[in-house]
């Protein structure tokens, strides 16, 4: 048996049929992720229009990450990132029919599934990292932040939650690549809510597509629509958006990143941030 290596870039072996219903349009949801050429980075392609899934190309980040070119958007794209990130897949094209990736059970394990199915290809070229030497932190108004700095080994990342809430108050986390499974330990997590949350969310025309498989939902005793996968389930789905936000940096990072009380659009503040801070560290194979 071959054995994979980690270090040379990665594509799908075959294109990659998915289909669902978007987790907050609760319209039907149709992706199909092919195989790409080295160097390629993560494409998206809807209506002929096609562009890399960077941040410059973040349009809205309102309880999911929402990309766009040209007058064409695709909402909710974290999860099917983080798949990708989490698998290494570095080139592919994914191409989007509808105004959503499907939601799916509201975690990352289809894709990832759907994806070790049908094979991960390795490539001739090797990948490129962005070794990160310095360090940045970046904050929110509501004492969030992102914040960045070396790692002796490669990539690490640790998550925080805390609420003023009587079920769920704080959660911890931590994920080193290599250590920890993205397969096992991340991409089962699905996405969570308060259920107070629910009537505001759905009068703002977000979470049509929301059921009680795909969400875990949060009552003030506890989880409303256990068991769940985890234990921590809310903070391993947060660790799951992080490393979905971390792709549209369109670089693979060798950095400990920690997030606290963090969400999308602290993630695509902090991502602007690195983009322009150029001397916080240097590109190596
Ligand atoms: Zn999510």
């Amino acid at each position: 048996m071959k054995r994979r290596n980690r270090d040379m870039q990665q594509t799908v072996k075959e294109p990659i049929e998915i289909k669902g219903y978007g987790i907050h349009t609760g319209k039907p949801a149709k992706v199909v992720i092919n195989p790409a050429p080295e160097d390629t980075g993560i494409l998206f392609k809807k209506e002929g229009v096609s562009f890399p899934a960077t941040v410059d190309h973040v349009v809205d980040v309102t309880n999911a990450t929402t990309v766009g070119h040209e007058g064409v958007t695709i909402r909710t794209v974290e999860h099917l990132l983080s798949a990708l990130h989490g698998l290494g897949i570095d080139n592919a094209v994914v191409e989007v029919e509808g105004e959503e990736i499907p939601g799916l059970d509201g975690s990352a394990k289809e894709f990832a599934e759907r994806i070790l199915e049908k094979g991960i290809k390795v490539q001739e070229k090797p990948r490129r990292y962005l070794r990160i030497t310095g360090t940045l932190r970046v904050e929110n108004e509501k004492g969030g932040f992102v914040e960045i700095c070396p790692d002796s080994g490669g990539f690490s990342a640790e998550c925080a939650i805390e609420y003023n809430h009587p079920f769920l108050k704080q959660q911890k986390v931590r994920f080193r690549r290599g250590e920890h499974s993205f397969v096992d330990e991340v991409a089962p997590a699905r996405t969570y809510c308060f259920y107070e949350e629910i009537a505001h969310l759905l009068k703002r025309g977000l979470g049509r597509g929301g059921n009680i498989k795909n969400a875990v939902v949060i009552g003030k005793d506890g989880v409303l629509n256990g068991p769940t996968r985890f234990e921590d389930e809310p903070v391993r789905h947060k660790l799951l958006d992080l490393l979905g936000d971390l792709t549209l940096f369109g670089m693979p990072l060798k950095a400990e990143v920690r997030a606290y009380k963090a969400g999308h659009a602290l993630h695509v503040k902090f991502l602007n941030e690195l983009a322009k801070k150029k001397e916080i560290g240097k590109v190596e194979e």
